[in-house]
């Protein structure tokens, strides 16, 4: 491939495109789909406590939004704090809290999404009435998910590893896509006997009367 500054375009507005993607793909799921809504939701880590769950979206349009959840145990009352010993790669909740964090917060809910990896997270808090949530890193939208009433928001935190590679899948995605329109549009621009560049008439001239082009 010949990087002349036409394909050099093409390659700016795949890239451009692919993070539009990988953003709005990640948004949608975030829209439409419910983390906890029964069949969409599958328990893929459970630790009795429950310490930590992961919940991967096995199902629908965007079927790979991941939700990790903390929550501190009360036996007898007794607050607990356990271990949270698993929990994906992303989660900033996969360390035990601190017993301040114990205290202050009942339950952490991450809601990452995107497409092929999560690649953006929302942060949800709430005290122990999981009655008011507070969201970080999302933009809060109307509505709840799941019987605890977790908010439903846009997130906003990127994922470094799974946002670079979701991007790269839907730059090349683009790529190609743009790549088969531009090909089509100066093959039928050749058939018609116009300048590839600017469209003009061409007619038989080997130079474009128009814009200068020489082909
Ligand atoms: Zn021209």
């Amino acid at each position: 491939m010949r990087c002349n500054p036409h394909s050099r375009k093409l390659i700016v507005w795949a890239v451009v495109g692919g993070a539009v993607l990988t953003v709005g793909v990640a948004w949608w799921s975030g829209f439409y789909e419910d983390c906890f809504n029964g069949t969409a939701c599958r328990i893929v880590t459970s630790m009795s406590g429950p310490a930590w769950q992961g919940a991967l979206v096995a199902n629908g349009v965007m079927a790979n939004g991941v939700l990790s959840f903390a929550i501190e145990a009360e036996p007898s009352n007794v607050k607990v704090a356990q271990s949270i010993v698993e929990g994906p790669a992303w989660s900033r909740i996969r360390t035990k809290p601190t017993r301040e964090q114990v205290d202050s917060f009942h339950a952490l809910f991450e809601d990452a999404r995107g497409w092929p990896l999560p690649a953006l997270m929302a942060l949800h808090s709430s005290d122990t009435t999981f009655a008011v949530w507070e969201t970080d890193w999302g933009f809060s939208l109307v509505g709840y998910q799941g019987n605890y009433r977790v908010p439903r928001a846009l997130p906003l935190r990127p994922i470094i590893g799974g946002f670079l590679v979701d991007w790269t899948v839907f730059a090349v995605v683009s790529y190609l896509v743009l790549y088969r329109i531009s090909h089509a549009r100066r093959n039928a621009l050749i058939w018609r006997k116009r300048c590839v560049v600017c469209g003009y008439p061409r007619g038989t001239s080997a130079v474009c009367s128009e814009c200068g082009a020489d082909r």
